[in-house]
């Protein structure tokens, strides 16, 4: 039975910020904990990070926006483009090894080494644009893994599934012209009004119209209506897409004790939305599935989300075992 994948790595906490900012190291050592005290650990692929070509962040991101952000990290800057952006003289180059990281899981599964991999990296990468950070984020993870799969890998059609509390307006920015991806997200509107995007209008522009979908909820609606709109939104888009493999920001912010938001889901439905993305994934994607690390701030509750999360990605390679037997 092929393993679970995890990327982890101790340098990916080496981009510091305040003590007063919510994206902290701290998350990460919380995720690690909930996985390792649960036994979880010899059940997994462990991976590390590795430094990226920057062919590859070239791939999004344009070369000058790329270099302004070195810059900035090398001569000390205690911000990039946005006050809430903080930055240490390590942060490029953890962003390099966490794209660099999620490089070596694509090939991992793409070599057929493991089926499925949970890459609990720092920095997050959703709301990151072609050349604008914002939101925590600098590179853009989940959308540098889509083209890596297309270029490097011949994949053709990519499912990316975006269940952190807030809009992933970088991915959604980046692949909103291109039929090759279709983007989904499921997030709080409007709250904080952060980032203020994906709105159930937005589907996309030119030939992607149609490839990108938002289900925007408000404030408060918690597990029922999440339940409803995966069902009649997120599953009915993927049926029709078929994807070849699907990738996942995954954020837990949504989380009742988040203090990020107000949608107020359970624990539980946590579990129960990354069940309906492994059936898909199983459906038409031949159980390829790669789960990058976006938000979530919680330090109480990461553990037991993230122990759940991995779980489930365990559990359902045994299932499918077990249904083949
Ligand atoms: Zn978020």
């Amino acid at each position: 039975m092929k393993k679970t994948g995890f990327l982890f790595d101790k340098r990916f906490m080496l981009h510091k910020t305040s003590s007063f900012h919510p994206e902290i190291p701290k998350r990460l050592s919380a995720i690690y904990q909930g996985i390792e005290q649960s036994g979880l650990i010899p059940e997994l692929f462990l991976i590390k990070g590795e430094k990226a070509e920057l062919k590859w962040i070239e791939t999004v991101h344009d070369k000058n926006y790329i270099k302004n952000f070195k810059d900035a990290c090398f001569k000390s800057k205690e911000t990039f483009q946005s006050p809430d952006n903080q930055i240490c003289t390590d942060s490029y180059e953890t962003a390099l090894l966490a794209v660099g990281g999620i490089i070596k899981t694509i090939d991992l599964i793409m070599q057929n080494n493991i089926n499925n991999a949970f890459c609990a990296v720092r920095p997050p990468g959703h709301h990151a644009e072609k050349a604008k950070a914002i939101g925590f984020c600098y590179f853009n993870n989940i959308a540098i893994a889509a083209k890596y799969l297309q270029i490097k890998w011949n994949i053709k059609n990519i499912g990316i599934i975006d269940f952190d509390v807030h809009h992933g307006n970088g991915t959604q920015n980046i692949f909103e012209r291109d039929p090759t991806v279709f983007y989904y997200s499921i997030h709080e509107h409007p709250s904080f009004a952060f980032p203020g995007t994906g709105r159930e209008f937005e589907y996309g522009e030119e030939k992607g119209y149609g490839f990108t979908l938002n289900s925007p909820v408000l404030p408060g609606q918690g597990d029922s209506k999440y339940m409803e709109l995966i069902k009649n939104d997120m599953v009915p888009g993927f049926e029709r897409f078929k994807p070849e493999i699907i990738l996942v920001s995954t954020g837990f912010d949504a989380h009742m004790d988040d203090e990020m938001s107000d949608i107020m889901l359970s624990t539980k439905c946590f579990s129960w939305i990354m069940e309906q993305i492994i059936k898909i994934a199983d459906k038409y994607s031949n159980s390829r599935l790669v789960s990058i690390l976006e938000g979530g701030y919680c330090l109480k509750r990461l553990p037991e989300l993230a122990k759940n999360h991995v779980s489930i990605m365990i559990n359902c390679a045994k299932d499918r075992i077990k249904d083949k037997v």
